[in-house]
């Protein structure tokens, strides 16, 4: 890393985004500006499965292990899973949401017609990671993924995937990540039948060319269980982080005992496709403030724009001014201390607020503002009406 940039730690507490305690190692104690950017994500993420036809669900921490042996993930996780005994039956934390997703899935008879059925879940997952590889954001115990489940035909496959590769490439561009895609086969230990796989190859294959994005293929080295798309993408300080994945899975289907009746009558298993795009937030977010260096796009700042008031005769203009920005959702503060102009412009700046808002005598009798940008750019004088228009409007583009 280049010796001017810092790292998320070291950002996380200059920002007060977030800490970390020896009572709760691997887990991260979010403060309110980091849990800000948190849910801002998570609420794009939301809004983006509502119109994409999913389902949000919502399923318990602590599973019982005859869960997990049923779904076959305990004879390869057990290690990595955190066990406790409760009133003489063996629970674990769930490292993953899947079996639970089932579950839900296996509520109801489904038919033909219900599919793709999407079922999105933040659960929040634990994995025993041993205490000397834990680091930062990078490497947790305890973490959420924008973790979904789709339930499908095998015919859904490849249009299921076409969806969700554009799905991913546009998200990924939101933050000027550029993104660049891996098709993983079959392994030498595999299960299932081959000619499924193949099929199943060949559907990820077509969905990669249609979809025109770039993308290689790394052989061999799909899941157990089914091929798989990676998806890797490169920050601004040109490294590669893989944060998606688009596994196709034939065999949980099978351990799960799901089904769907057919149109012609008779039970069938879905396929499912688990797919994450930002994977674990906790890793997303601290990729995020290192390839910002802190300073976040508008949408994401925790605080949008800061009022500097000249002296206290402006305070409760400011005040006023505070409450009706934030009464429009959007994310405003006002730094009020007895402190020269110069300083409170510093402090703002190293807190890399978005926009900067200075509010002296004449500002107050022309309901006006006079606006700045983090990098020093002076704006000039803006109409509050004005400011109110060019906050919102930037923000719903996402700039
Ligand atoms: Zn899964």
């Amino acid at each position: 890393m280049d010796k001017n940039l810092k790292d998320h730690r070291q950002l996380g507490q200059e920002l007060d985004l977030y800490s970390f305690h020896d009572v709760a190692p691997g887990a991260v104690f979010w403060h309110h500006n980091g849990y800000l950017i948190y849910r801002t994500i998570q609420e794009y993420l939301r809004k983006e499965l509502l119109s994409n036809g999913y389902q949000e669900i919502f399923t318990p921490v602590m599973v019982k292990n005859d869960l997990f042996k049923k779904s076959g993930h305990w004879d390869f996780y057990k290690e990595n899973m955190f066990k406790l005994e409760v009133e003489d039956q063996n629970y674990a934390l769930k490292p993953m949401n899947c079996p639970e997703a089932c579950l839900i899935y296996s509520t109801k008879v489904r038919s033909y017609h219900d599919l793709p059925i999407r079922l999105a879940d933040f659960g929040v997952l634990h994995r025993n990671e041993l205490s000397g590889v834990l680091g930062g954001l990078f490497r947790v115990r305890q973490f959420s993924i924008d973790d979904a489940h789709h339930f499908v035909k095998p015919d859904q496959i490849q249009d299921e995937i076409k969806t969700l590769l554009l799905f991913v490439e546009n998200f990924y561009k939101l933050f000027g990540f550029k993104s660049e895609f891996f098709l993983s086969t079959r392994p030498d230990k595999a299960m299932g039948d081959v000619k499924l796989w193949q099929e199943a190859e060949k559907d990820l294959e077509e969905a990669l060319k249609s979809t025109r994005v770039k993308y290689g293929i790394k052989e061999k080295d799909g899941a157990f269980y089914g091929p798989k798309i990676d998806i890797q993408i490169k920050d601004s300080q040109d490294r590669d982080w893989q944060l998606a994945t688009i596994q196709l899975d034939f065999q949980i289907p099978e351990k799960m005992q799901l089904e769907y009746i057919d149109n012609d009558g008779k039970a069938k298993r879905p396929v499912i496709i688990h797919r994450a795009i930002t994977g674990s937030l906790e890793r997303f977010i601290g990729i995020l403030v290192e390839h910002f260096q802190g300073a976040f796009p508008l949408w994401l700042a925790p605080v949008q724009i800061m009022l500097l008031t000249i002296n206290e005769e402006q305070e409760k203009y400011t005040l006023e001014l505070v409450k009706k920005l934030n009464d429009l959702g959007i994310r405003a503060e006002a730094d009020l201390r007895n402190e020269s102009l110069g300083a409170k412009i510093r402090n703002a700046t190293l807190q890399k607020v978005p926009f900067l808002g200075i509010i002296g005598k004449l500002e107050m009798e022309n309901e006006s503002i006079s606006l700045r940008l983090r990098d020093g750019k002076d704006l000039g004088k803006i109409k509050i009406p004005d400011l109110i228009e060019k906050l919102k409007q930037e923000i719903d583009k996402k700039i």
